[in-house]
């Protein structure tokens, strides 16, 4: 059964197509400056990529291009073979705790919950719609970001503030990058060889985020509210005193918005270091000697540790560590420097088999009080295993 799974956003489109249960990509692509002046777009088939540039004028012309390579290319001999198409979607708020077959309800639910994230919900409906309109007899998914920590308690998800404001306006702890920690929690436990296990999945990227998973839930996260809480990121401050916003807009004269953009676009690496909101370049200005680019790396791995040390103690005690996305994969000193101060804790790893990058591995040695794992993620095979499943009932 062939199944797409789709991350659409405002000028973007990523997809795989699958065949399922099998879990075999067939072909993968990216659509990029869709409704912006020199589209292009990528595909992958066979270990070989091709790039083409064509002037994507709005979603629907990247959605008829995709499903004419895939017949060009032999992909599909017709749109019946797609059986269904499953979704990224950013917030489903309070109302899904799991991926949802998406039909007209659904769509005005996720319009509603806009107002919690204006920069991706409509985005990701852009492409439903697309994609019911052009392929019509497919199922279409919803896989939400948030549905994976619907699992939370109140004691992890409420702020201390004003309870009106959650039972009035929807303000707690949503967390993201769920379909990640999913993933995570899965294949973490296989490797553990048992479900009922405790688990920190470090989802460290350009965006990041900490999970502590008990017996394969979600118990706490690091985000928050929105995807600019808990750790340092790339570009964004993660957690930071509230008050300093008023204080900055008062001493610089910025609007509250300049504010914010400085808060996600202008922080985290990029920010303190001066340099840049990538870890290689971070990386290679703290080999040259630059004291700001140290100073920045010492924030984020300091961040990242106090976040494992407090899930150790909520949890009470880790089975493992997971290493995942662009920086746990592929940056063994990050690891290294995060794992030297869990020595503390008894956590013992291998040089030798922390230095590499992008594959899965166990890192800890066997003497080690908790195991170290660096598991490549894959949200994009969570959102195809959902879909299948669905698609199934
Ligand atoms: P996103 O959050 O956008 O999905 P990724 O998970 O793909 O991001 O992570 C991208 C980041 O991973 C880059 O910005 C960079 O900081 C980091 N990264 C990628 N490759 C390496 C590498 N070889 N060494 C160190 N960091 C890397």
């Amino acid at each position: 059964m062939k199944i797409l799974s789709v991350n659409a956003g405002s000028s973007s489109l990523k997809f795989q197509m699958y065949e399922m249960p099998e879990e075999k990509v067939l072909i993968s692509g990216v659509f990029e400056r869709i409704g912006l002046d020199n589209g292009m777009y990528t595909l992958k088939i066979n270990g070989e990529k091709i790039k083409k540039e064509k002037d994507l004028k709005d979603h629907s012309v990247a959605v008829q291009t995709l499903i004419d390579e895939l017949l060009d290319n032999k992909i599909i001999e017709s749109l019946d073979e797609i059986k269904a198409v499953g979704h990224r979607l950013v917030h489903g708020g309070e109302k899904y705790a799991e991926s949802v077959v998406i039909d007209q309800d659904v769509i005005k639910t996720v319009e509603e919950l806009s107002d919690l994230a204006p920069l991706h919900n409509p985005a990701n409906l852009i492409g439903v719609r697309t994609f019911m309109e052009l392929i019509p007899n497919a199922t279409q998914v919803g896989c939400f970001d948030t549905a994976f920590h619907q699992t939370m308690k109140p004691e992890a998800f409420l702020y201390p503030v004003p309870y009106e404001w959650y039972e009035k306006y929807g303000v707690r702890k949503y967390g993201f990058h769920g379909m990640s920690h999913n993933y995570i929690a899965n294949r973490c436990a296989e490797l553990l060889g048992k479900k009922d296990s405790k688990i920190v999945s470090c989802h460290i990227g350009n965006g990041g985020s900490l999970c502590a998973i008990k017996d394969g839930k979600s118990f706490d996260t690091s985000m928050g509210f929105t995807p600019n809480a808990g750790l340092m990121m790339g570009s964004r401050s993660g957690g930071i005193d509230a008050t300093l916003i008023p204080y900055v807009m008062q001493k610089t004269g910025k609007s509250m918005e300049e504010v914010f953009n400085d808060l996600n676009k202008n922080s985290g690496f990029v920010g303190v270091s001066g340099i840049s909101s990538d870890s290689r370049d971070i990386e290679d200005a703290i080999a040259e000697g630059n004291e700001r680019a140290k100073l920045s790396q010492e924030i984020y791995v300091q961040k990242i540790v106090n976040y494992i040390a407090r899930y150790f103690v909520e949890l009470q005690g880790l089975d493992a560590i997971v290493f995942t996305a662009g920086v746990g994969e592929n940056s063994k000193a990050t690891r290294a420097e995060i794992l030297d101060k869990l020595e503390c804790l008894g956590v013992k790893y291998d040089k030798e088999l922390n230095d590499f990058r992008g594959e899965e591995r166990l890192i800890s040695t066997p003497d080690s009080s908790i195991k170290v794992y660096v598991i490549p993620t894959d949200e994009e095979v969570m959102i195809a295993r959902d879909t299948y499943r669905l698609a199934n009932k």
